[in-house]
């Protein structure tokens, strides 16, 4: 998947139509399974068939490019408020996130590795009694491929195990999770108190699992340094256990909860992270 460095695309900016739109829904859901009169009936197979084939590609062609307009729309917002904004969008059409989803699933099935997997891995080579906290859970990935107790949480939950709330502010226990997951989840740009809700959370050793788009972490593209974010996550108590460049995609940043949290006073300086644009394909 190419996701967009800049901002030229952004809403409110002029934009030349482009030639291509394939579809950003799965591709199932744009055939046509009905039969036509003229498929019935072989004697009408001629140009008329052909052509509502072509009008039939046409509209699926209008569908996709408005479902991936409505992706993209979407998308921006969540990068662009915070998440009690995000939250009360939501509340208002929950039909939106499903929408999200549909445009999310399509560009994640064009990424070579899904930072989610890499994650299930690290907790199936762990003991499974190790209670999770997945921050920003989508389609509950996580918790359907684990033993693990899963605490599941989304602004909006199409299934009775997940936990819909802003994650800045879950009903978890303090000090009840041994491992939180933010897998490409850090979006809204009040996204420091979706840490401290996993610091609050976390029991001393725990792990904070974070996995991010690439290129919000790249500083030669406008994105954040990804030392002064691991500073800023160990001020609020945490000591850094690894950092892995090496995917095209995503960064991998874990890090461990300290046992006695020794803060200093100071206010943490954390960096913008930059939306995550996926360009039109
Ligand atoms: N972790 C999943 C889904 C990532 S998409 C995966 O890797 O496949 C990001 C998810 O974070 C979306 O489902 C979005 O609704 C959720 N999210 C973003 N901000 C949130 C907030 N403030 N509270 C709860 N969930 C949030």
């Amino acid at each position: 998947m190419k996701e967009e460095q800049s901002r030229k695309r952004r809403r409110g900016k002029h934009k030349k139509p482009q030639k291509t739109q394939p579809s950003l829904l799965p591709k199932h859901s744009t055939k046509l399974h009905k039969k036509t009169h003229q498929q019935k009936n072989p004697a009408h197979q001629s140009s008329s068939s052909s052509s509502s084939l072509k009008s039939s590609s046409f509209l699926d062609k209008m569908k996709a490019r408005l479902a991936g307009g409505h992706f993209r729309m979407i998308n921006e917002k969540l990068y662009t408020c915070t998440g009690k904004e995000a939250l009360d969008y939501f509340k208002e059409d929950p039909e939106l996130f499903d929408m999200y989803h549909a445009g999310y699933q399509e560009q994640m099935s064009h990424w070579p590795e899904l930072p989610v997997n890499i994650i299930i891995k690290w907790l199936k080579e762990r003991s499974s009694s190790l209670i999770v906290a997945d921050f920003g859970c989508g389609d509950a990935r996580l918790a359907k491929n684990v033993k693990n107790k899963v605490f599941s949480i989304d602004l909006v939950s199409n299934d009775p195990s997940v936990i819909s709330c802003d994650m800045s502010n879950t009903p978890l226990r303090p000090s009840s999770v041994d491992v939180a997951v933010f897998c490409l989840s850090l979006m809204g740009t009040n996204y420091a108190s979706y840490l401290k809700e996993a610091c609050r959370v976390l029991k001393p050793s725990g792990w904070l699992l974070i996995a991010e788009v690439k290129s919000r972490f790249d500083p030669n593209n406008g994105g954040a340094d990804p030392n002064m974010f691991s500073k800023a996550v160990c001020e609020m108590g945490f000591t850094s256990a690894l950092k892995d460049f090496s995917n095209k995609m995503f960064v991998l940043l874990y890090f461990k909860k300290k046992e006695n949290k020794s803060s200093n006073g100071r206010e943490i300086e954390w960096p913008e992270l930059k939306p995550c644009i996926y360009k039109r394909r």
